[in-house]
């Protein structure tokens, strides 16, 4: 939620503040007339002392010399800018640079006792609670913080106010998204300027009590008083929010190690100052750098505390304390360096602003509100009674999976449509109600049918043993009527994988007879009779007509008749064994079924004919794409040469030689052949799908008959044959053969009829007509079956 509006690039300001003596070093230390620059001439005899280098002249551009100046005038011409801009949401860093006693703290801090010798940071809390209250527009908060870093150490210096616990890991410097902050760094939030001045106070006395018990050399620690300010609008409305710090920040002394003279553990503190000095010194020359991407900040605490407060987007002063007289030439030249160096770094200040979550929400649901009442009024002037928008309740859904249930049976004519919540609703419950019926469909299937894995060879093999089952390893009586045994691949089917599976279906099978049955040709196809029987496999209830099914495939094999069998008393010319099925079946074709093969065959021809036929107009159709993308292509290639040539333009008409002309009309030509074709191809698709079914249909009863009259012919008594001729006396549960066996002549043409009349709308019909039929004609079979069994008892 954080986001900083970018600024435009800025220099690091750079202020030079001369330490007031009564020996100014006027022959050496000169100011530019703008009191923008500083001369340092260093007379011949006296360089020999301290400067190694030739050079004797130097010249510094800062952005002022603060010579003589009161505190009130360095605040006003360092400070006030970069605390004002905080207030709107820019960081700001001021740094006091310089020698020990050159005037740091003094600047920094100031006198404590004395108000008009204060310095920045009290001067600092006092203008910002200045212009919070000229700020009324906001809700400004103020925050502090004060850190000493000594010898790589963090030391909080407000940690002695009742309201800090006791801190139970030191603390670390920690970077998040937002920035640096140091953790367990206690922040006081502090509402008025007394209270603000009071942890100044605070903090300035533990700095010098440290310095005296834990025996620190004040001058070699750096630090840093942070104000946070965080600014909310009083207008609820805004959720935008801005934060940012002023960091004020007093460095150690800078003077070389070699003039302090320490040992031991001085040394050791001076060697660190220098370093994290040095540090910072690096970390500055990488900013000041334009090419460098990594700045060292991590090197030192110093550096990496203070990583989002140098550069970056933060308004930034640099002062330099100096001494003015001459014994201190030396590290003023230092000093100045520093400075100039300083004046390289650019930064881009930019708002610190936030989002306000919890403001956000409010408004969003104030919006909502006003949308909904604009609705109202919206619906309220189209005449639309009144809408409720709000989420459905379970009554309301339960409404409207009523209504989806009724649509679907069709007893509700339409859904009318409310709004969009209600819509969608709509759509969810037709996929409840679709998920429902999924369900009941399967569940109705598994009690009436025995569900086999097709992956399963052995329960396959099992069922086919018993006969349930056709080869291709449909269970006989499949709903999809693909499976009847003879072995022509559907339209959709994917001959290879079909193939694949019937070989192996193949090996599972045991006996040779079947195999035998299995490549009787007709139409060149493969009928196995073996597994073409058309009945269902009734899972409990129907287990006697199960068992009867199975003698039914028994007697059907070579074997002699069980002894006990009633057919030994049949007429002499019927066969004490009866054939097999595939050679009767030959005779069937010849003799009765000979009408129903012949159509058989021919709406096979004619089925292959059309598959031919929409072979051929395929391969039209690839031929014509291809020879439209090569005139494309040409096409391309002659416009991209007119347009390398220079397009020749005629009052506005493109002019085009006749290469393109004629490519163009072709193109123009092609385009229609192909839709054409396409639509031809279209037609074909629609014809062979209905061809498809009608010989689906044949083959149907081409087998179906066949099973009649092998049943009629060889097993079934002639008496009850009889009985059920029509005209007879029909036995209580039987019904008349012709009427049950077969497709009914009256049947047969009412279906022939709706085919004729419904394909045209609708070649899915078929399917579904088809499908009826079928149920039906399996129906009344088995229930005659049932009779002859009951006969056959008797
Ligand atoms: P530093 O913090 O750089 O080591 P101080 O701020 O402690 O130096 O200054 C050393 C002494 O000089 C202090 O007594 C301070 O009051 C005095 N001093 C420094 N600068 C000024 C100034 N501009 N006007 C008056 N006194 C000053
Ligand atoms: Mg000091």
């Amino acid at each position: 939620m954080l986001r900083a509006r970018m600024g435009t690039r800025k220099k690091v300001h750079a202020f030079v503040r001369v330490k007031p003596t009564d020996d100014f070093a006027h022959e050496m230390i000169k100011y530019g007339d703008d009191n923008k620059s500083i001369d340092i001439h260093i007379k011949k005899d006296l360089q020999k002392g301290f400067v190694n280098n030739k050079q004797t002249d130097w010249s510094f551009k800062l952005d002022g010399v603060l010579h003589n100046a009161s505190q009130d005038l360095v605040y006003e011409t360092v400070a006030k800018d970069v605390v004002a801009q905080a207030l709107d949401g820019y960081n700001g860093t001021i740094m006091c640079y310089g020698q020990t006693g050159a005037g740091k703290t003094y600047t920094m801090t100031g006198t404590t006792e004395n108000y008009k010798h204060r310095g920045i940071l009290p001067r600092a809390l006092q203008q910002v609670f200045r212009m919070i209250e000229e700020r009324p527009t906001h809700a400004i908060t103020v925050r502090v913080s004060y850190l000493e870093i000594y010898n790589e150490s963090l030391f909080d210096l407000l940690s002695t106010l009742p309201c800090v616990g006791p801190s139970v890991t030191p603390m670390t410097i920690v970077e998040n998204p937002q920035g640096v902050f140091i953790k367990g760094l206690s922040v006081h939030l502090t509402s008025q300027e007394e209270d603000a001045f009071s942890l100044l106070f605070e903090g300035e006395t533990n700095r010098i009590i440290a310095s005296h018990t834990m025996n620190k050399n004040s001058s070699r620690s750096h630090c840093i008083f942070t104000i946070y300010v965080e600014a909310h609008s009083r207008t609820l409305s805004d959720e935008k929010y801005i934060t940012s710090k002023i960091n004020l920040v007093d460095l150690a002394g800078s003077e070389r190690l070699k003039k302090s003279g320490s040992e031991g553990r001085v040394l050791k503190e001076a060697t660190y100052i220098n370093k994290s000095l040095s540090f910072l010194e690096q970390a500055i020359i990488a900013l000041g750098d334009q090419k460098r991407d990594h700045i060292p900040f991590r090197q030192c605490k110093l550096t990496h505390a203070l990583k989002d407060s140098l550069g970056g987007n933060c308004n930034m002063v640099l002062l330099t304390n100096i001494y003015g007289e001459a014994s201190q030439l030396e590290e003023t030249l230092s000093s100045l360096r520093f400075a100039s160096r300083m004046k390289l770094v650019t930064t881009e200040p930019a708002i610190n602003e936030k989002y306000d979550a919890e403001r956000m929400v409010k408004n969003l649901e104030k919006e909502l509100a006003l949308l909904k009442q604009e609705l109202a009024i919206h619906d309220s002037l189209a005449n639309r009674t009144l809408v409720n928008y709000d989420p459905m309740d379970e009554i309301q859904i339960a409404e409207i999976n009523s209504q989806v249930r009724r649509y679907l049976e069709g007893t509700l004519d339409e859904i009318d449509i409310i709004n969009l919540r209600q819509i969608q609703e709509v759509f969810n419950q037709f996929r409840v109600v679709l998920s429902q019926q999924e369900q009941e469909v399967e569940l109705t299937l598994r009690r009436k049918y025995t569900l086999i894995d097709k992956n399963d060879f052995a329960a396959i093999s099992a069922v086919q043993k018993a006969g349930l089952m056709d080869v291709d390893g449909h269970l006989v009586g499949e709903p999809d009527g693909q499976g009847f045994g003879l072995g022509v691949t559907p339209f959709s089917a994917k001959p290879g994988k079909k193939a694949k599976s019937k070989k192996m279906f193949k090996e599972q099978l045991s006996t040779s007879a079947r195999k035998e049955g299995a490549s009787s040709p007709v139409g060149g196809k493969d009928l196995d009779f073996s597994t073409s029987k058309t009945q269902l496999t009734p899972s409990s209830k129907e287990g006697d007509v199960k068992d009867m099914l199975m003698r039914d495939r028994e007697t059907s094999s070579t074997e002699p008749l069980p002894l006990d069998s009633p057919k030994e008393e049949l007429r002499p010319p019927r066969p004490s064994t009866p054939p097999p099925k595939p050679v009767a079946f030959e005779d069937f074709k010849n003799e009765r079924g000979s009408e129903i093969n012949r159509i058989f065959k021919e709406n096979k021809s004619i089925l292959n004919e059309r598959r031919k036929r929409a072979s051929e107009t395929t391969q039209r159709i690839n031929a014509i794409k291809r020879e439209m993308d090569m005139t494309k292509e040409a096409l391309n290639f002659q416009k991209s040469l007119r347009e390398k040539q220079g397009e020749y333009e005629n009052k506005g008409l493109m002019i085009i030689d006749e290469e393109e002309f004629l490519l163009i009309l072709k193109l123009k030509d092609l385009k229609k052949q192909y839709r054409t074709e396409y639509q031809d191809l279209r037609d074909l698709k629609a014809e062979i799908q209905y061809c498809q079914h009608l010989v689906d249909q044949c083959r149907h009863r081409l087998l179906m008959e066949f099973d009649i009259w092998y049943n009629e012919s060889f097993f079934i008594p002639e008496d009850i044959q009889v009985s059920l001729k029509p005209g007879s006396s029909i036995r209580p549960g039987m019904v008349p053969i012709s009427r049950i066996v077969s497709l009914g002549e009256d049947d047969q043409d009412k279906f022939s009829q709706l085919q004729q009349t419904e394909l045209p709308e609708g070649p899915d019909s078929i399917s579904f007509y088809n499908a009826k039929v079928k149920t039906e004609q399996k129906h009344n079979y088995l229930k005659t079956m049932m009779g002859f069994q009951q006969a056959h008892r008797k």
